[in-house]
């Protein structure tokens, strides 16, 4: 594909094979494109024509092979070389989160040392399920494992709800990431969590953003494969994500959306409503 002069790309990964739960998350790039001709182009509070500003396209969905987890993670991390080698900036629709770890592989290759902020109800470090090592509830875990990113350079938003084992707890605070619980996050309000989170990242290096809209309360992303309940309310995530501003973004994504468990396209309407902030954040650096 001719990709130059292209700034932004959304892609689809239409991929649910890393699930634990409901399945379903392969469906969300089409029900996250049929609510997006709402989003328009000026952004409401930063004045942002967002397509004045960069050219954007739809790269359309990557061919994942719903069969085969592994291989389906070679053919992302290669249309992800293809994109990142044309200094595209990616902003995804998934497809369930085991496709993080694809995506950040591509992104190591491509820019060296970033940090990772993931909106989720779950840390996604766990070591392993059923005996499978990779799955939508162990990318973070890998990645660190395989040297893609350094503990201190993860951040976790919206972090809540009961584990199988301590481990998990245990090894992130051994790895030094970073989690602003939601407990943490409605004692301090909403800017002060902005505050405390953005006193975290390095100003020096890139961020790639990692939106699982489970970390959304499912009252407001019912749509969701691994719902957990007592999350963040849409505007919460909404402003937190605008409070990034300024930071220099490398990529995002948002996954997790599963359309048959949603209802009056509540989800998938907040889905391509934060691609819209991610845009912007992505227009504003
Ligand atoms: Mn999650
Ligand atoms: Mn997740």
């Amino acid at each position: 594909q001719d990709l130059s002069g292209v700034d932004i790309a959304v892609v689809g990964i239409p991929f649910d094979g890393g699930t634990t739960y409901r399945p379903g998350a392969r469906f969300a790039p089409r029900a996250i494109r049929s609510a997006s001709c709402m989003n328009r182009n000026v952004h409401p509070t930063l004045g942002v024509h967002l397509y004045e500003k960069m050219s954007a396209i739809d790269y359309g969905d990557i061919n994942c092979n719903p069969l085969n987890l592994k291989k389906t993670y070679e053919i992302i991390e290669k249309s992800y070389a293809e994109l990142l080698k044309a200094k595209v900036i990616p902003v995804a629709m998934g497809g369930d989160h085991s496709v993080l770890y694809p995506i950040l592989k591509a992104m190591k290759a491509a820019h060296g040392r970033f940090g990772l902020i993931q909106f989720d109800a779950h840390t996604d470090t766990a070591d392993q399920a059923w005996g499978e090592k990779f799955h939508h509830g162990t990318p973070v875990r890998r990645l660190i494992e395989d040297g893609v990113l350094k503990g201190r350079d993860v951040v976790q938003i919206g972090i809540r709800g009961p584990l199988t084992s301590k481990d998990q707890m245990e090894w992130d605070a051994k790895q030094s990431i970073t989690h602003l619980t939601i407990e943490e996050l409605h004692e301090q309000g909403l800017k002060e969590s902005i505050k405390t989170i953005r006193k975290k990242l390095d100003p020096k290096i890139p961020y790639y953003l990692s939106f699982d809209i489970d970390g959304i309360d499912p009252a407001y992303a019912p749509g969701t494969g691994t719902p957990v309940v007592g999350g963040l309310t849409s505007f919460e995530a909404l402003q937190f994500v605008r409070g990034l501003a300024g930071l220099n973004f490398i990529g995002f994504d948002l996954v997790e959306v599963s359309p048959a468990y949603d209802h009056a396209e509540i989800t998938s309407l907040l889905a391509s409503a934060l691609m819209f902030e991610f845009m912007t954040l992505a227009a504003l650096d």
